[in-house]
Protein backbone atom coordinates (compact mmCIF):
# COMPACT_ATOMS: atom_id res chain seq x y z
CA UNK A 1 0.00 0.00 0.00
CA UNK A 2 2.63 2.65 0.95
CA UNK A 3 4.66 2.03 -2.51
CA UNK A 4 1.44 2.53 -4.50
CA UNK A 5 0.61 5.75 -2.36
CA UNK A 6 3.77 6.54 -3.42
CA UNK A 7 4.17 5.93 -6.30
CA UNK A 8 0.98 8.33 -6.60
CA UNK A 9 2.51 11.10 -4.86
CA UNK A 10 5.54 10.85 -7.21
CA UNK A 11 3.09 10.88 -10.38
CA UNK A 12 1.43 14.33 -8.98
CA UNK A 13 4.79 15.71 -7.81
CA UNK A 14 3.88 15.90 -4.25
CA UNK A 15 6.07 16.09 -1.62
CA UNK A 16 5.10 14.43 1.98
CA UNK A 17 4.67 17.52 4.40
CA UNK A 18 2.88 16.17 7.36
CA UNK A 19 -0.48 17.28 6.74
CA UNK A 20 -3.24 16.48 4.52
CA UNK A 21 -3.91 17.14 0.99
CA UNK A 22 -4.91 20.93 0.87
CA UNK A 23 -7.27 20.34 -2.36
CA UNK A 24 -10.85 19.73 -2.49
CA UNK A 25 -11.83 16.37 -3.89
CA UNK A 26 -8.29 14.67 -3.47
CA UNK A 27 -9.22 11.35 -3.00
CA UNK A 28 -5.02 10.54 -2.14
CA UNK A 29 -5.96 10.96 1.42
CA UNK A 30 -2.64 10.89 2.50
CA UNK A 31 -1.07 13.64 5.05
CA UNK A 32 0.80 15.02 1.07
CA UNK A 33 0.80 18.04 -0.48
CA UNK A 34 0.09 18.02 -3.92
CA UNK A 35 2.91 20.86 -4.62
CA UNK A 36 2.06 20.95 -8.32
CA UNK A 37 -1.60 21.25 -7.96
CA UNK A 38 -1.84 23.58 -5.33
CA UNK A 39 1.13 25.84 -7.38
CA UNK A 40 -1.15 26.32 -9.98
CA UNK A 41 -2.07 30.08 -9.38
CA UNK A 42 -5.66 29.83 -11.59
CA UNK A 43 -8.44 29.32 -9.66
CA UNK A 44 -11.27 27.48 -11.38
CA UNK A 45 -13.81 30.35 -10.58
CA UNK A 46 -11.76 32.39 -12.42
CA UNK A 47 -12.62 30.47 -15.80
CA UNK A 48 -13.99 32.53 -18.75
CA UNK A 49 -16.25 29.71 -20.73
CA UNK A 50 -16.69 32.00 -23.52
CA UNK A 51 -14.87 32.41 -26.83
CA UNK A 52 -12.54 34.83 -27.88
CA UNK A 53 -13.58 37.04 -31.24
CA UNK A 54 -10.80 36.29 -33.16
CA UNK A 55 -8.79 39.50 -34.15
CA UNK A 56 -8.86 38.98 -38.16
CA UNK A 57 -12.07 37.86 -40.01
CA UNK A 58 -12.65 34.54 -40.75
CA UNK A 59 -14.60 33.40 -44.22
CA UNK A 60 -15.94 30.05 -42.87
CA UNK A 61 -17.32 29.16 -39.56
CA UNK A 62 -15.73 25.72 -39.59
CA UNK A 63 -12.34 27.93 -39.38
CA UNK A 64 -13.97 30.66 -36.70
CA UNK A 65 -14.80 27.89 -34.62
CA UNK A 66 -10.95 26.13 -34.80
CA UNK A 67 -9.72 29.44 -34.11
CA UNK A 68 -12.52 29.80 -31.21
CA UNK A 69 -11.61 26.41 -29.94
CA UNK A 70 -7.83 26.24 -29.98
CA UNK A 71 -7.52 29.86 -28.29
CA UNK A 72 -9.89 28.48 -25.30
CA UNK A 73 -7.49 25.93 -24.90
CA UNK A 74 -4.53 27.42 -24.69
CA UNK A 75 -6.15 29.92 -22.80
CA UNK A 76 -7.34 27.75 -19.89
CA UNK A 77 -6.32 24.34 -20.13
CA UNK A 78 -3.63 22.79 -17.98
CA UNK A 79 -1.86 19.16 -18.45
CA UNK A 80 -3.91 16.28 -16.93
CA UNK A 81 -1.05 14.08 -16.89
CA UNK A 82 1.57 16.09 -14.69
CA UNK A 83 -0.63 19.19 -14.01
CA UNK A 84 1.21 21.86 -15.87
CA UNK A 85 -0.87 24.73 -15.89
CA UNK A 86 -0.78 25.74 -19.37
CA UNK A 87 -0.49 23.53 -22.84
CA UNK A 88 1.81 24.72 -25.72
CA UNK A 89 0.07 25.11 -29.36
CA UNK A 90 1.76 23.19 -32.11
CA UNK A 91 2.36 25.86 -34.84
CA UNK A 92 -1.04 25.30 -37.35
CA UNK A 93 -0.77 22.23 -39.51
CA UNK A 94 1.39 19.93 -37.55
CA UNK A 95 -0.18 16.22 -38.49
CA UNK A 96 -1.90 14.51 -35.40
CA UNK A 97 -1.03 16.68 -32.36
CA UNK A 98 -2.66 20.27 -31.66
CA UNK A 99 -1.43 21.16 -28.52
CA UNK A 100 1.57 19.80 -25.98
CA UNK A 101 2.90 20.21 -22.51
CA UNK A 102 6.45 21.31 -22.18
CA UNK A 103 6.44 19.74 -18.84
CA UNK A 104 5.66 15.97 -19.81
CA UNK A 105 5.98 16.04 -23.35
CA UNK A 106 2.56 14.74 -23.74
CA UNK A 107 0.70 15.38 -27.03
CA UNK A 108 -3.19 15.90 -27.10
CA UNK A 109 -5.34 16.41 -30.52
CA UNK A 110 -8.30 18.70 -30.44
CA UNK A 111 -11.44 17.51 -31.82
CA UNK A 112 -14.46 19.72 -31.29
CA UNK A 113 -17.88 19.66 -32.37
CA UNK A 114 -21.63 22.22 -31.75
CA UNK A 115 -23.14 19.76 -29.96
CA UNK A 116 -22.65 16.53 -28.53
CA UNK A 117 -20.16 13.71 -30.07
CA UNK A 118 -21.72 10.59 -31.07
CA UNK A 119 -19.87 6.82 -30.59
CA UNK A 120 -17.84 6.88 -33.41
CA UNK A 121 -15.28 10.02 -34.47
CA UNK A 122 -14.15 10.20 -37.79
CA UNK A 123 -10.03 10.62 -37.25
CA UNK A 124 -6.70 10.44 -39.54
CA UNK A 125 -5.15 7.98 -41.62
CA UNK A 126 -5.97 3.76 -40.49
CA UNK A 127 -2.44 2.99 -41.11
CA UNK A 128 -0.59 5.75 -39.14
CA UNK A 129 -2.97 5.71 -36.39
CA UNK A 130 -2.78 2.13 -35.75
CA UNK A 131 1.48 2.51 -36.39
CA UNK A 132 1.22 5.30 -33.89
CA UNK A 133 -0.83 3.59 -31.17
CA UNK A 134 2.60 2.67 -29.31
CA UNK A 135 4.70 5.58 -29.67
CA UNK A 136 5.64 8.05 -26.88
CA UNK A 137 3.90 10.94 -29.22
CA UNK A 138 0.66 9.10 -29.70
CA UNK A 139 -1.28 11.99 -28.87
CA UNK A 140 -4.22 12.11 -25.91
CA UNK A 141 -7.57 13.35 -27.41
CA UNK A 142 -9.29 15.82 -25.85
CA UNK A 143 -13.24 16.26 -27.19
CA UNK A 144 -14.71 19.47 -26.84
CA UNK A 145 -18.48 20.29 -27.16
CA UNK A 146 -19.12 23.94 -27.59
CA UNK A 147 -22.82 26.21 -27.76
CA UNK A 148 -22.42 27.91 -31.05
CA UNK A 149 -25.12 30.29 -30.48
CA UNK A 150 -23.59 31.54 -27.22
CA UNK A 151 -19.95 30.81 -28.55
CA UNK A 152 -19.16 29.06 -25.23
CA UNK A 153 -17.54 25.86 -23.98
CA UNK A 154 -20.02 23.04 -23.00
CA UNK A 155 -18.04 19.83 -21.96
CA UNK A 156 -14.63 18.93 -22.64
CA UNK A 157 -13.78 15.37 -21.99
CA UNK A 158 -10.07 13.65 -22.12
CA UNK A 159 -8.99 10.12 -23.64
CA UNK A 160 -5.76 9.49 -22.47
CA UNK A 161 -3.46 7.66 -24.97
CA UNK A 162 -2.81 4.64 -23.03
CA UNK A 163 -7.14 3.85 -23.61
CA UNK A 164 -5.64 3.41 -27.36
CA UNK A 165 -5.45 -0.17 -28.16
CA UNK A 166 -6.15 -1.70 -32.20
CA UNK A 167 -9.82 -2.79 -31.38
CA UNK A 168 -10.91 0.76 -30.79
CA UNK A 169 -9.17 2.14 -33.94
CA UNK A 170 -11.92 0.98 -37.05
CA UNK A 171 -11.08 1.09 -40.53
CA UNK A 172 -12.93 3.13 -42.96
CA UNK A 173 -14.10 2.31 -46.81
CA UNK A 174 -11.70 3.64 -49.10
CA UNK A 175 -12.36 6.49 -50.20
CA UNK A 176 -14.46 6.81 -54.39
CA UNK A 177 -12.11 6.71 -57.63
CA UNK A 178 -14.09 9.93 -58.11
CA UNK A 179 -12.67 11.59 -54.59
CA UNK A 180 -9.70 14.23 -54.42
CA UNK A 181 -7.75 11.28 -52.46
CA UNK A 182 -9.38 8.49 -54.28
CA UNK A 183 -8.38 5.28 -52.18
CA UNK A 184 -7.18 6.76 -49.08
CA UNK A 185 -8.04 4.63 -45.92
CA UNK A 186 -9.30 6.99 -43.26
CA UNK A 187 -10.09 5.52 -39.29
CA UNK A 188 -13.16 6.26 -36.91
CA UNK A 189 -12.13 5.98 -33.45
CA UNK A 190 -15.05 3.82 -31.33
CA UNK A 191 -15.39 6.12 -28.34
CA UNK A 192 -18.22 3.88 -27.25
CA UNK A 193 -15.90 0.84 -26.22
CA UNK A 194 -13.60 3.13 -24.66
CA UNK A 195 -14.61 2.50 -20.93
CA UNK A 196 -15.73 5.48 -18.68
CA UNK A 197 -12.53 5.34 -16.63
CA UNK A 198 -10.50 6.32 -19.97
CA UNK A 199 -13.09 9.39 -20.56
CA UNK A 200 -12.24 12.09 -17.89
CA UNK A 201 -14.37 14.82 -17.54
CA UNK A 202 -12.43 18.55 -17.65
CA UNK A 203 -15.16 20.55 -18.02
CA UNK A 204 -18.77 19.40 -17.54
CA UNK A 205 -21.97 21.20 -18.26
CA UNK A 206 -19.71 24.39 -18.54
CA UNK A 207 -18.48 23.73 -15.26
CA UNK A 208 -14.92 23.41 -14.49
CA UNK A 209 -13.73 19.65 -12.89
CA UNK A 210 -11.70 19.95 -10.11
CA UNK A 211 -8.14 18.99 -10.68
CA UNK A 212 -7.33 16.97 -8.56
CA UNK A 213 -10.09 14.85 -9.40
CA UNK A 214 -8.76 15.01 -12.69
CA UNK A 215 -5.54 14.18 -12.47
CA UNK A 216 -5.90 11.71 -9.96
CA UNK A 217 -8.57 9.67 -12.30
CA UNK A 218 -5.70 9.93 -15.34
CA UNK A 219 -2.80 8.82 -13.25
CA UNK A 220 -5.17 5.74 -11.79
CA UNK A 221 -5.11 4.24 -15.06
CA UNK A 222 -1.65 5.46 -15.90
CA UNK A 223 0.17 1.60 -15.69
CA UNK A 224 -2.14 0.95 -18.81
CA UNK A 225 0.85 3.02 -20.85
CA UNK A 226 3.32 0.36 -19.73
CA UNK A 227 1.51 -2.76 -21.14
CA UNK A 228 1.82 -4.28 -24.71
CA UNK A 229 -0.93 -3.53 -26.69
CA UNK A 230 -2.30 -7.17 -26.63
CA UNK A 231 -2.62 -6.62 -22.87
CA UNK A 232 -3.51 -3.33 -22.95
CA UNK A 233 -6.73 -4.63 -25.08
CA UNK A 234 -7.48 -7.42 -22.71
CA UNK A 235 -7.47 -5.04 -19.94
CA UNK A 236 -9.72 -2.38 -21.78
CA UNK A 237 -11.96 -5.68 -22.63
CA UNK A 238 -12.31 -6.50 -18.74
CA UNK A 239 -12.99 -2.87 -17.82
CA UNK A 240 -15.63 -2.74 -19.89
CA UNK A 241 -16.80 -6.17 -18.83
CA UNK A 242 -17.00 -4.18 -15.00
CA UNK A 243 -18.45 -1.35 -16.02
CA UNK A 244 -21.46 -3.06 -17.67
CA UNK A 245 -22.63 -4.61 -14.31
CA UNK A 246 -25.74 -2.59 -12.74
CA UNK A 247 -23.70 -2.04 -9.36
CA UNK A 248 -19.95 -1.52 -8.39
CA UNK A 249 -20.17 -4.85 -6.98
CA UNK A 250 -19.60 -8.13 -8.81
CA UNK A 251 -18.62 -11.75 -8.83
CA UNK A 252 -16.30 -13.89 -10.66
CA UNK A 253 -19.22 -15.79 -12.06
CA UNK A 254 -20.82 -12.70 -13.64
CA UNK A 255 -17.17 -12.18 -15.58
CA UNK A 256 -17.56 -15.78 -16.43
CA UNK A 257 -20.74 -14.79 -18.44
CA UNK A 258 -18.28 -12.89 -20.94
CA UNK A 259 -16.27 -16.23 -21.69
CA UNK A 260 -18.27 -16.64 -24.78
CA UNK A 261 -17.85 -13.00 -26.35
CA UNK A 262 -13.98 -12.93 -25.00
CA UNK A 263 -13.16 -16.50 -26.80
CA UNK A 264 -14.86 -14.96 -30.11
CA UNK A 265 -12.93 -11.98 -30.03
CA UNK A 266 -9.18 -13.95 -28.65
CA UNK A 267 -9.88 -17.07 -30.82
CA UNK A 268 -6.50 -18.03 -30.36
CA UNK A 269 -6.58 -17.79 -26.20
CA UNK A 270 -7.95 -21.51 -24.99
CA UNK A 271 -8.13 -20.24 -21.44
CA UNK A 272 -10.29 -17.13 -21.64
CA UNK A 273 -11.28 -17.87 -17.63
CA UNK A 274 -7.85 -17.74 -16.55
CA UNK A 275 -7.09 -14.45 -18.60
CA UNK A 276 -10.10 -12.70 -17.17
CA UNK A 277 -8.65 -13.94 -13.77
CA UNK A 278 -5.35 -12.68 -14.25
CA UNK A 279 -6.61 -9.14 -15.62
CA UNK A 280 -8.47 -8.90 -12.34
CA UNK A 281 -5.57 -9.18 -10.30
CA UNK A 282 -3.62 -6.39 -12.64
CA UNK A 283 -6.31 -4.30 -12.09
CA UNK A 284 -6.53 -5.04 -8.26
CA UNK A 285 -3.17 -4.66 -7.70
CA UNK A 286 -3.44 -0.92 -9.07
CA UNK A 287 -6.42 0.04 -6.85
CA UNK A 288 -8.78 -0.20 -9.54
CA UNK A 289 -10.71 -2.66 -8.33
CA UNK A 290 -11.23 -4.54 -4.75
CA UNK A 291 -11.07 -8.24 -3.85
CA UNK A 292 -13.79 -8.83 -1.48
CA UNK A 293 -13.19 -12.15 -1.12
CA UNK A 294 -14.93 -15.28 -1.97
CA UNK A 295 -14.93 -14.63 -5.40
CA UNK A 296 -16.51 -10.77 -5.13
CA UNK A 297 -14.99 -7.50 -6.51
CA UNK A 298 -15.60 -4.29 -6.07
CA UNK A 299 -14.92 -1.49 -8.65
CA UNK A 300 -13.70 1.71 -6.94
CA UNK A 301 -14.65 3.99 -9.61
CA UNK A 302 -18.11 5.51 -11.24
CA UNK A 303 -18.77 4.12 -14.49
ZN1 LIG B 1 2.26 17.43 -18.77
Amino acid sequence: MRRRQARRLAAVGGRRTGRRCVGTGCHLRLTITCARLTDVSMDKDDVDFGFREPQRPYDSGSQRARVWTEQWVADWLYCPNCANPRLSQFPANTPVADFFCAQCNDQFELKSKQGTFGSKIANGAYAKKIERLNSANNPNLMLMSYDSASARVKDITVIPKHFFAPSIIEERPPLAPTARRAGWVGSNIAIGRIPQAGRIALVSDGVMVDRHVVVEQWNATRFLRDQSLEGRGWLLDVLNCVEAFGSAEFTIDQMYNYVPALSLKYPKNNNVRAKIRQQLQVLRDQGIIEFLGHGRYVRRWRA
